[in-house]
């Protein structure tokens, strides 16, 4: 018998009764994008969910990250991680400024904050840590440098949709943050993001330079862009909404059931988040794979799983500080722990209508080592 193949996400798509209905909205109004209707309700609706923030959402996360950046008018050096997704470092150089590579722990891969004080120079204007995997990073911890220092905070959250510390939203910390609503992500509104801004001068930088710096018909005066988000989005966004916490909950199933079969097993390492109270929304599931004590490496596991139509992912190898467009720019950072994670990564299949019985059989196919 051929196995169905299972890759690492699968968006999650609402009942389709649901759209149509927005479309019909947005037939009757025929507005289609330039913060129609449906964009602003989202909008409304995200800011309640947290904290009621100021909050933009935008045509992909990236963009939001990108030009929240630029909103903030920075210049010289970031610290920042490279165990992360492309973008992070993108938007950083895109926006003419100088990564520095901070390492990361080993316990959830978020930025070790006892290293980012050494980083520190004259040039150094902020500090652009990640959620990783929705590991909640130490946000007191790196409020208190960034005070210290008078560095700016912007969190790239894309990974932390609806996560919480305490009665927290995750999003509330820094000077700012963005989320990606991209359709592999636990949230999406098909392509899509969110900035969130806490300084009303800086949001409202923002909101012109994502519609090319207009502010009146004859008036423009940001060089911006465009990064609005459309009604479309706006309408899967809405939609998806109403299911996120039954979605969450399928998801730390499926994340609990491997976290039972995998994370006692000599040779494998998963992630332990180091703060209490905390809310996850379990999108992700890494394990590490230490060659020498599992006795086969990261790479032959990925084999071994593909050879059974099982698609897991090296999220993230390599680091983004190893690009081949970053050598030869003499960027600063050593980063050995962040390096080490990059190569046992491997990112294990976890979408809410996974099976159990298939997460079992991943399970049965790793520890099997054939
Ligand atoms: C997905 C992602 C982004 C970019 O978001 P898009 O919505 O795809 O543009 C940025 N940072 C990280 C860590 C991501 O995983």
């Amino acid at each position: 018998m051929v196995e169905d193949k299972i890759y690492v996400t699968k968006p999650a798509l609402p009942p389709m009764e649901d759209y149509i209905n927005y479309l019909k909205i947005i037939w009757e109004s025929n507005h289609v994008t330039n913060m129609g209707d449906l964009f602003q309700k989202f909008q409304k609706q995200l800011s309640e969910m947290f904290g009621e923030t100021l909050c933009l959402p935008t045509v992909n996360g990236h963009s939001a990250l990108e030009y929240v950046l630029q909103a903030l008018e920075l210049e010289g050096e970031v610290i920042t991680t490279p165990f992360t997704f492309a973008s992070t470092t993108h938007a950083i150089v895109r926006n003419n400024l100088t990564p520095v590579f901070c390492d990361i722990r080993r316990e959830d891969c978020t930025m070790d904050v006892s290293l980012i004080e050494e980083l520190i120079t004259p040039k150094t204007c902020a500090i652009v840590p990640v959620h990783v995997y929705g590991m909640p990073c130490q946000v007191d911890e790196i409020a208190r440098i960034a005070e210290k220092h008078n560095l700016k905070v912007i969190y790239d959250a894309a990974h932390a949709f609806g996560e919480k510390i305490g009665d927290k939203s995750i999003v509330s910390y820094g000077d700012a943050a963005m989320i990606s609503f991209h359709a592999t992500k636990a949230f999406h509104s098909i392509e899509g993001g969110c900035a969130i801004i806490h300084d009303q001068n800086v949001a409202m930088r923002l909101y012109q330079l994502i519609n090319f710096g207009i502010i009146g018909e004859d008036c423009v005066v940001g060089v911006g862009g465009n990064a609005k988000m459309n009604e479309f989005q706006a309408a899967m966004g809405l939609c998806n909404l109403k299911h996120f916490d039954e979605i969450v909950e399928k998801r730390k199933v499926i994340y609990e059931l491997y976290h039972r079969r995998l994370s006692q097993i000599h040779g494998i390492a998963m992630l332990n988040p180091q703060m209490n109270d905390v809310k996850l929304n379990y999108t992700y599931c890494p394990i590490f794979i230490d060659e020498e004590e599992f006795g086969i490496s990261r790479n032959q596991v990925y084999d071994n799983l593909k050879n059974k139509n099982i698609f897991a992912r090296k999220y993230f190898y390599p680091i983004t500080s190893e690009f081949s467009c970053y050598q030869n720019m003499g960027l600063r950072g050593d980063t050995p722990v962040a390096k080490e994670m990059s190569e046992k990564v491997l990112t294990l299949p976890l979408y809410p209508d996974l099976d159990l019985s298939d997460v079992e059989r991943i399970c049965d196919i790793i520890v099997s080592k054939e």
